[in-house]
């Protein structure tokens, strides 16, 4: 399963990263991939034009060296949760955009977060410094409150102020990936197997049939390869570069059109190659059938807030993850202040892995279904299409307009997941004046209670000259004259019974303790 352990270090090689641009809309995300792949992309023998294909490779010199950096020509992190919601990690690191002259703003916040819970490494680019208004400078104070820290004040992200309009600091951004990469991340893979790799997008054209661009992630993939993405199949007839230039093989993070499959794959999709055409289709069934009883099992298993306690239990997990959406931005800091307020101890924990203001998109359902997340909204509807998402993938959407009733729910699940604790409490002890044989009972401690109670059902030890005999006891039986009682009291005399522990004598001393539950508070 775990293939990477299982091949040797020597066989693996650096490959380049893979990078996807984030940030919030009009903020210059596709400016900025457009300036980096005409600047960049290395040019084809007939000094082709490029095309998208969904994701590029640039060349960049970096210390003497020629480097090369794979990009997912897709701005927005859209696609990547759609991928990550179908448990593709495509991307190594994220550039975040944010313009110099607008700020940060909420789907800057939710790329960040996605990277965050992607765990992936983050460079911004400061974007549109050539602006009248550009506030580079604001635009690091603002971040820092993400915990996304300057380098320049003291923390360990690497911030670029770039203009995508005017080609200005290009390459210091591309310089800046290279060495968040190198420094957060050994990537490397082996590039002489059988390929595989993830699906970036796909479509259907009308001469040539089903294409889809597929981004390499290890081994080397080769014209003529039988292939499997997702639940298509085929044998590779052609692939294509960027430039439009055909290829005949690729290796780990080249991204690279194919043709011949037999349907069209989704974005998120793994491939595989194969030696033979009949295992090719093989698996491309098996994976149609995974993947029905995959999606039926996810929606009887996702966590919910009433099935918590749950799948905490089950010890599959001890975090209550949420996104948070309100009407707006006073309403969600208070209610996410108010729930981070809640005290359950160290056991479980609540994380809020987004928060955002505006109405509960299919995105926030795609990101609750990677990471096991329950949907809070206040004072905001889903529209009817990420309704339905949520229903078939089982998401747990609550909406709210007080607060304290999201308080009160979340608490309660939360509190619901503790399992109790409990304590020892001291009940007593009693000294054994007199044992009574009984075939019938077991034998009898005719005792005096010398401190606290002696409690019917209670845990007992046996204690003689100061030793421990046995501490596995309990009060079976207890007696006053011949009356059962539930509890005798210090200074009293009763008649104990310890169920077939018989090894009782004369001056033994009885110690008994209850165990308690601790109160929650
Ligand atoms: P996206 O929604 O993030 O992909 O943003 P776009 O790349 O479509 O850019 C939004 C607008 O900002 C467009 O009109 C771009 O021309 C403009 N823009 C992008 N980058 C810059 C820049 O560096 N400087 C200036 N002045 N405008 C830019």
């Amino acid at each position: 399963a775990n293939e990477a352990a299982a091949e040797s270090d020597e066989d693996r090689v650096p490959r380049a990263p893979v990078v996807t641009v984030m940030g919030h809309v009009d903020h210059g995300k596709t400016r900025l991939l457009d300036a980096i792949r005409s600047s960049k992309v290395t040019e084809g023998e007939h000094g082709g034009i490029t095309q998208h294909i969904g994701a590029y490779q640039v060349e960049v010199p970096h210390e003497g060296e020629q480097r090369k950096l794979t990009f997912i020509d897709t701005p927005g992190h859209e696609a990547f949760t759609a991928m990550r919601a179908r448990g593709a990690k495509v991307t190594d690191i994220a550039v975040l955009v944010v313009a110099a002259d607008d700020g940060v703003m909420p789907q800057t916040v939710e790329a960040l977060n996605h990277a965050k819970a992607a765990g992936v490494p983050v460079v911004v680019a400061v974007n549109k410094i050539d602006k009248d208004g550009a506030s580079p400078d604001k635009i690091r104070g603002q971040l820092t409150e993400y915990e996304l820290v300057p380098e320049e004040y003291g923390g360990d992200v690497m911030f670029v102020d770039v203009s995508a309009r005017q080609n200005l600091n290009i390459d210091e951004l591309l310089e800046a990936v290279l060495l968040t990469s190198d420094a957060a991340l050994e990537l490397q893979a082996n590039p002489d197997k059988e390929a595989r790799g993830v699906a970036i997008e796909a479509n259907l054209d009308k001469g040539r049939g089903p294409v889809a661009t597929v981004l390499v992630q290890s081994g080397t993939l080769k014209v003529g390869d039988n292939m499997v993405v997702g639940t298509a199949f085929g044998r590779v007839r052609a692939m294509f570069d960027e430039n439009g230039e055909a290829v005949e093989e690729a290796g780990p993070s080249r991204p690279v059109q194919v043709l011949g499959l037999s349907n069209v794959p989704r974005a998120g999709d793994s491939f595989l190659s194969t030696e033979e055409d009949r295992t090719a289709r093989q698996i491309a069934e098996k994976r149609e059938a995974a993947e029905r009883n995959a999606m039926l099992a996810k929606r009887r298993k996702r966590v919910s807030l009433e099935n918590f306690d749950q799948v905490v239990a089950e010890g599959k997990i001890d975090t209550l993850n949420l996104i948070i959406k309100g009407d707006v931005s006073g309403a969600v800091e208070a209610l996410e202040d108010a729930l981070m307020g809640i005290d359950v101890g160290d056991e479980v924990q609540l994380r809020v892995i987004h928060r955002g203001v505006g109405a509960i998109t299919q995105n926030d359902v795609n990101l609750a279904t990677v990471d096991d997340a329950v949907i809070v909204g206040f004072n905001v509807r889903p529209a009817e299409r990420v309704t339905e998402l949520a229903d078939r993938e089982g998401v747990d959407m609550r909406f709210y307009s007080v607060i304290y009733a999201a308080i009160d729910d979340i608490e309660a699940a939360l509190k619901g997941m503790l399992k109790p604790e409990y304590e020892e409490v001291e009940l007593g002890s009693a000294e054994i004046r007199e044992v009574f044989r009984s075939s019938k009972f077991g034998n009898i401690a005719g005792s005096i209670v010398r401190s606290g109670i002696i409690r019917r059902n209670a845990k007992a030890r046996l204690v003689r000259d100061g030793k421990v005999v046995s501490d596995k006891l309990a009060i079976e039986s207890l007696k006053r004259y011949k009356d059962d009682a539930t509890e005798v009291r210090d200074g009293f005399e009763c008649g104990i019974g310890l169920g077939a522990f018989n090894d009782i004598q004369e001056g033994d001393i009885i110690e008994t303790w209850e165990m308690r539950e601790i109160p929650r508070v």
